[in-house]
């Protein structure tokens, strides 16, 4: 039998995204429908080595399911890198009577969570909270669909200044490693180009893309760049190079920026956090741990931390080629 759990913490950690709030709220809420108490942590895993805690319950987490960013305030801790900082984080735990811990945040958060566990044998289960999409083990991370619309939006605002000039954009969105963000906007917002890392397009293959466009009547154009695109130019330099090797272009770019990470969470983001802190808190009530909580094919399913971790998220190739098609 597992040993009874009677409190839980909760923390997040690494960037926000959109969704986290709704995540605390349901972590908070499903503890008091178990009669389990319940601790935010502030600041991640900065506040647990300092142990600025504060006691959880069900109304304390009225008004903020459509709150962008997250309550209790994320942060990224170098002392908990280190095992003195991370004896001080378990002793702070242990003082506070806690049995379990959920840890809402990407895979460096995991990766942290994973190591307190095998030092200490502290239960930990994570929520995945980023906009990037980049982890394993689930179809969408919370903030994911918030930034997807937040960037379509920002695209189509660019859209219209860019037909009222017959101008170029390129828009760059985040994505360093991965460009599920790209490649879903760019369609989204029906761009004619989409530069992702996974792929590497190459530099005459976009100009000869762009010309096309315009010879078979297009009077204006947006390429989406993801910020770690594989051509090995920055948004600046592409516009440098397509001024230099495109005659009649008038050339924009347009950074998003952090305003991907904010706003307040779609409904879908609202409720899978809602989904995953349910099954977050039952499942370290049954007495597992090391697990990340995640959305396949419609249900919620469990993946082992150290595969969530490890795992790496695929791009989709039908949308790849639905985004060939498109921009005919
Ligand atoms: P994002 O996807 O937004 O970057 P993340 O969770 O991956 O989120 P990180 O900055 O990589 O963000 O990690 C958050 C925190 O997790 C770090 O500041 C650190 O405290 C902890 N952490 C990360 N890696 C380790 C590690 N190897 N050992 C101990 N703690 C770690």
């Amino acid at each position: 039998m597992p040993n009874k759990i009677n409190k839980l913490a909760v923390l997040t950690s690494g960037g926000d995204s959109p969704g986290m709030n709704a995540a605390i709220r349901s972590v908070v809420r499903t503890c008091a429908y178990h009669d389990v108490e319940c601790v935010g942590v502030y600041r991640g895993y900065e506040g647990l080595i300092e142990g600025d805690f504060k006691q959880m319950d069900a109304r304390s987490v009225r008004g903020i399911i459509n709150k962008g960013g997250t309550i209790l305030k994320s942060a990224r801790s170098e002392e908990f890198r280190t095992k003195e900082g991370r004896q001080k984080a378990y002793q702070k735990l242990v003082d506070n009577n806690i049995d379990g811990l959920v840890v809402i945040g990407g895979d460096g958060s995991f990766t942290g969570a994973l190591i307190f566990n095998n030092e200490f044998g502290f239960p930990v289960m994570g929520i995945p909270g980023t906009i990037d999409n980049d982890i394993f083990g689930t179809s969408h991370t919370l903030g994911f669909d918030t930034a997807l619309n937040t960037v379509v939006d920002a695209i189509d605002k660019i859209r219209d200044t860019a037909s009222s000039h017959n101008r170029l954009f390129f828009i760059e969105v985040m994505g360093r490693d991965v460009g599920h963000i790209a490649l879903n906007t760019g369609i989204a917002g029906g761009a004619e180009e989409i530069l992702i890392p996974e792929e590497d397009l190459g530099l005459d293959r976009l100009v000869d893309s762009l010309n096309r466009s315009r010879t078979s009547g297009k009077t204006s154009s947006i390429v989406i760049v993801a910020e770690g695109d594989k051509i090995g130019k920055n948004i600046f330099e592409l516009k440098e190079y397509v001024d230099e090797n495109m005659e009649g272009y008038d050339v924009r770019v347009s950074v998003l920026g952090h305003m991907q990470r904010g706003g307040s969470p779609s409904c879908f983001d609202r409720v899978l956090a809602s989904r995953m802190g349910v099954k977050a808190v039952e499942t370290l009530l049954e007495g597992k741990t090391n697990y990340m909580v995640g959305l396949i094919a419609n249900k919620m399913e469990l993946t082992p931390l150290d595969k969530a971790i490890k795992g790496k998220t695929k791009i989709n190739l039908e949308l790849l080629r639905v985004s060939d098609i498109m921009s005919i």
